[in-house]
């Protein structure tokens, strides 16, 4: 078996390494290190998980060992397609580069300009940056990019579904013909194919397997849900999701929520929060402080859940989850695979519970057909005659005195099923005392001049009208 000593790393580096506490290389490191330190193009294929990280963080300390940094003209770059990416492979180079002296700069959206400014002018060895930032400072005369000696493209299919490919052509045209090029992708679309054809030269091809498929230790299920009307359906899968979550009990230790959309991602975070459960979102939208807190938070255990977009959640690298729940089935099947991974990590039993739609039904074949097995069905808690899911209490918000739940749990219960259901109904400004009739069901927010005539879509709580 190859050992890290066999690499030719620099001793430093090795030292590191084995503070790191690392045994063995991975097989993304045993293929992509040798061609790198010898000064090769590399074209790893390879997903977040498999240690491709240090695969180029370790041969890029110890080529930059020798030589100096010039102001303004870095060294070496490294471009992530998040700003959480470009801050963990910042903590990787931190990690293995503290027995060597290297200077870096993080160029992320979300920090002032004047300190990466200052950071730049002094001159780094390696300069860490989302896309866009980088043209920003380019753009604003303060970098030069005509010293890079290696330039890193890292998880490139991912800056390809985010629409960075143009700015990846231009970055590599602003950059010497004789740089060495590092380049990393989970999947070679043809796209991606085009710009290695384009910008590497004989690079050596590192391939690591497809992560096994799904764990065994995932139990997974899937819930095949249609809303009531389709100007429902937001809110009663939002429903669905508590139940499910319930469903679980105290197996439930922490999950991430996947949703498709970042609207979904604000919208269901905050109504999970609004029915006291312990939630944050993340995604490309928030800012960078409020990021950084809540995947901290989930990270040392005092968040719960998390809901994220498959862009956020991307190679993060957060500790084994309990749970994951598919709150919409993924538009690209391998992103289930992402997913999942998740959870069940290190040996752990993990669980994945999706929610398919009728018009998800198409994706949740081309998952099934990925992954080769089928997905189990499991039932719909609401509808199994179990579940008074959202308990009142559940509903209450800070600011909202609570309701006395003995009382509007009976009136749930005697009333018809699609009334008990609108009783739930999330926005929670209902009082006991309000009306019966359509302005009762819309939560209360009579309008003025409607009379007992309520348009559907005023009927609506706002996220419901910001969902649909
Ligand atoms: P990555 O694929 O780069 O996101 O790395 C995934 C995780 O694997 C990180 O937590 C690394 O610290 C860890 N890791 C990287 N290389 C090794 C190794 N050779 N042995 C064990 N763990 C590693």
């Amino acid at each position: 078996m190859t050992k890290f000593s066999d690499l030719n790393l620099s001793p430093k580096v090795l030292k590191a390494v084995q503070e790191a506490g690392y045994e063995n290389p991975t097989p993304i490191q045993e293929g992509a290190i040798p061609p790198a330190l010898e000064g090769r193009d590399v074209l790893g294929i390879a997903q977040t998980g498999t240690g491709k990280t240090a695969g180029f963080v370790l041969p890029m300390i110890t080529m930059l060992a020798r030589g100096r940094a010039r102001a303004r003209m870095p060294r070496s770059l490294v471009l992530c397609p998040t700003r959480e990416l470009a801050a963990q492979v910042a903590e990787n180079f931190d990690t293995y580069s503290k027995h060597v002296k290297l200077t870096k700069a993080l160029l992320i959206g979300g920090v002032s300009f004047g300190e990466q400014d200052k950071l730049i002018d002094r001159g780094v060895d390696v300069l860490i940056a989302t896309p866009g930032r980088l043209l920003d400072h380019f753009e604003r005369g303060k970098l030069l990019l005509t010293g890079v000696q290696i330039m890193v493209v890292d998880e490139a299919d991912r800056m390809l579904d985010m629409g960075f490919i143009p700015d990846i052509e231009r970055i590599f045209s602003l950059t010497p013909f004789t740089r060495q090029t590092l380049f990393f992708s989970a999947t070679m679309a043809p796209e991606i194919e085009r710009i290695t054809n384009t910008f590497l030269s004989a690079p050596a091809r590192v391939e690591v397997a497809r992560q096994a498929t799904t764990g065994e230790n995932i139990k997974q299920g899937v819930v095949m849900f249609k809303g009531s009307r389709r100007d429902r359906e937001g809110s009663e899968k939002r429903k669905l999701l508590r139940a499910l979550i319930d469903g679980e009990g105290e197996k439930c230790t922490n999950a991430i929520v996947f949703c498709n959309r970042k609207t979904d991602v604000d919208i269901v975070a905050k109504s999970l929060k609004k029915y006291n459960y312990d939630a944050a979102p993340i995604h490309g939208d928030l800012d960078q402080s409020q990021r950084t807190r809540t995947l901290d938070g989930f990270r040392d255990g005092s968040l719960r859940f998390l809901i994220a977009s498959d862009v956020a959640a991307r190679g993060l690298d957060v500790p084994s989850v309990s749970h994951v729940f598919n709150f919409d089935v993924p538009g690209h099947a391998e992103d289930y695979v992402h997913r999942i991974g998740r959870t069940g990590r290190a040996g752990r039993d993990g669980s994945a519970i999706m929610i398919c739609v009728p018009r998800d039904e198409k994706n949740l074949d081309a998952i099934e057909r990925l992954v080769e097995k089928k997905i189990p069905r499991i039932d719909n808690p609401l509808t199994k005659g179990t579940v008074e899911v959202s308990t009142p209490e559940r509903i209450e918000t800070e600011a909202k005195p609570k309701r006395k739940p003995a009382s509007r749990s009976r009136k749930s219960e005697n009333l018809p099923k699609q009334k008990a259901d609108e009783q739930v109904k999330e926005t929670p400004t209902k009082t006991e005392t309000a009306p019966r009739g359509r302005g009762r069901q819309s939560g209360g927010n009579k309008v003025v001049g409607m009379g007992n005539h309520l348009p559907s879509f005023i009927a609506l709580s706002l996220d419901d009208r910001r969902a649909n």
